[in-house]
């Protein structure tokens, strides 16, 4: 039998678990190229990337452009919590909307 416990407080989870996914990817856009970029004699720079990407997987965690996908186990008490402040920032944070 699998057991969980909270990712947030460690509490073992017996009959309610929540399951947070995150997500953190690009926004459309982000990183396109450009004609400098097709200008440019990226060979040299192409071959070093593949061989960082070969030895060392954890790039999908450094690099901005490699979406990052995760899950999360939480109990009730931090489901709650979690919903109410997402990021961390506090409750009465005055966010900043861009204007789109
Ligand atoms: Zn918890």
């Amino acid at each position: 039998m699998v057991h969980y416990t909270c990712d947030r407080c460690g509490q073992a989870l017996a009959d309610q678990r929540f399951i947070v996914t995150l997500e953190v990817q690009p926004a459309p856009g982000t990183g396109e190229l450009t004609a400098e970029d097709l200008d440019a004699d990226n060979l040299q720079h192409v071959a070093e990337m593949l061989d960082e990407l070969s030895v060392n997987d954890a790039a999908a965690g450094t690099d901005p452009f490699i979406p990052h996908r995760k899950q999360y186990d939480l109990c009730a008490a931090c489901r709650q919590a979690y919903v109410r402040d997402p990021l961390g920032c506090g409750p009465n944070r005055r966010f900043k909307f861009s204007g789109n």
